[in-house]
């Protein structure tokens, strides 16, 4: 039996699939924090009382029963040619089966058309004919007062939206009239099941070295060493060099490159032994910062239902920052880490220990801790002025390394701040830490409330942090080194 996220998987790498129901699928991290039941809030929102509940392993032939009698079923488990899935609520009615389904978005997707396909293909070769379908996302204009009022928080969405904003047609209408039949993909799922020892060319391969799963499918036929062609960033030849052979960056026929600055930055990194650095616009780009320098670390938790006032749906809470400063020679390091609603104290502390001049660097600064500074304001107007100051004085630390300004060919193309820090100094090790990356600290953090080791967890959030804005501190330094 198979689930609607194996016919993904399947649909985007056979292979993958196939290692994936080998191993066993793991549950993924939740990102975002519901602490409501969407299916709950559906059956309130349609305005039912009476509805049947599905569970984990029933047998369809007790939903289908339940359907008969409560004419309503919540989380329902219908099964079609090994296909079996949950549908949030389906509600018969004398004109047929409206079908209700859930998003962690604010809108219907018009991308998960393929997604709601397969659970109508399956309801309608059960013989169930449907009249409408309807999604459940959040409102994004609600904002929450004193009490929170979860009726307004959610929308019952019939239109498709485009990732533009546009609309992209009623939901109903675009599923009833694109079917899709899931019968050969199944096929096709089981006979890649029956493979014991299943095989893909690096031509069938989707996503190259970006998969956990690269070694195992290509031992031994493709080095990934830092030279590595596979590492060559924004090429729209990289597959066609890998077919005829060209494995090395230094193979690579420079006609046929875009010639993007971060191209240039790792073909010059690998002929002049590993760095490449434009040390003029390094230059400029490090005597721009002004003293002291204050390094800029936050993290935080997503909630899908806004937990305090001032809050809208999927709005994120800043529960920790840690903030280096380093004035002169002296480096002197700040802290912060509460659980429940700490978004004013969180703002007191980070106002007064943030300098109120000098430099704020933080990584990718303008796709998070700008952002999360602007929110902040917006939600406590008392503070804006001063956030808005440190929104002023930020600098992004990414763009040296994303805009190609400085490059070493051991970062094989990862930009990320853990990657260089241990590029340039493997002593500051995420892997020593309990906690080693933004996702398992947010696991962490959920747990912190009546918790017996929340003395424990909290050392290791904040061990988890200071290395986030210590590693900043370090690169700095690094970075002056290559121009001195
Ligand atoms: S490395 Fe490529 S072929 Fe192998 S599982 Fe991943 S995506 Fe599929």
């Amino acid at each position: 039996m198979y689930h609607v996220s194996d016919v993904l998987k399947y649909g985007f790498c056979p292979k993958l699939f196939w290692a994936i129901r080998q191993e066993g699928s793991k549950s993924p991290q939740k990102f975002i924090q519901m602490n409501a039941s969407l299916s709950d809030i559906l059956v309130k929102k349609v305005g039912l009382t009476d509805v049947f509940e599905s569970y984990r392993s029933i047998d369809p032939a007790v939903v289908k029963e339940g359907l008969l009698t409560k004419k309503a079923v919540v989380n329902g488990r219908f099964e079609h040619h090994s296909l079996r899935v949950k549908i949030p609520l389906v509600h018969l009615t004398q004109d047929g089966l409206d079908v209700y389904f859930t998003t962690l978005s604010s809108n219907a997707k018009v991308e998960d058309q393929r997604y709601l396909s397969m659970h109508i293909w399956v309801l309608e070769s059960l013989g169930y004919p449907i009249h409408q379908i309807k999604v459940l996302s959040f409102n994004p204009d609600y904002i929450r007062g004193e009490e929170l009022d979860i009726e307004s928080c959610f929308l019952l969405r019939d239109t498709f939206i485009r990732q533009n904003g546009k609309p992209a047609g009623n939901i109903t209408s675009v599923l009833l009239s694109h079917k899709f039949d899931f019968s050969e993909t199944l096929t096709g799922m089981d006979e890649v099941m029956e493979n014991e020892a299943m095989k893909m060319t690096i031509d069938q391969c989707p996503a190259l070295n970006r998969c956990d799963h690269f070694e195992s499918c290509f031992q031994n036929q493709y080095e990934l060493d830092q030279n590595s062609i596979f590492f060559l960033t924004q090429s729209a030849q990289k597959r066609n060099f890998i077919n005829e052979g060209i494995l090395k960056l230094n193979q690579v026929p420079l006609e046929r490159l875009e010639g993007t600055p971060l191209q240039f930055a790792q073909l010059m990194a690998d002929r002049n032994g590993g760095l490449f650095a434009d040390r003029v616009v390094l230059k400029h780009w490090l005597s721009g910062l002004s003293q002291p320098l204050i390094f800029m670390d936050f993290e935080w938790d997503t909630h899908g239902i806004p937990p305090y006032k001032g809050m809208k749906p999927l709005d994120v809470l800043c529960f920790q920052y840690s903030l280096h400063l380093l004035r002169d020679q002296d480096l002197a390091h700040y802290e912060f880490l509460e659980s429940g609603d700490c978004r004013e104290r969180f703002i007191q502390s980070l106002i007064s220990n943030t300098p109120k001049e000098g430099s704020v660097l933080a990584y990718n600064a303008f796709g998070a801790e700008s952002i999360r500074l602007r929110e902040l304001g917006d939600q406590f107007p008392q503070y804006k002025e001063e956030l808005d100051q440190i929104i002023d004085r930020m600098v992004d630390l990414a763009v040296l390394f994303t805009e190609g300004i400085v490059y070493l060919s051991a970062m094989k193309g990862s930009f990320t701040l853990k990657n260089i820090i241990q590029t340039i100094n493997p002593e500051l090790n995420y892997a020593s830490l309990s906690i080693g990356h933004g996702l398992e600290a947010v696991k962490h953090y959920r747990t912190l409330v009546n918790n017996d080791d929340e003395d424990e967890i909290k050392e290791a959030l904040l061990k988890y942090c200071k290395m986030d804005t210590l590693a900043m501190v370090e690169i700095l330094s690094w970075l002056n080194t290559i121009v001195a």
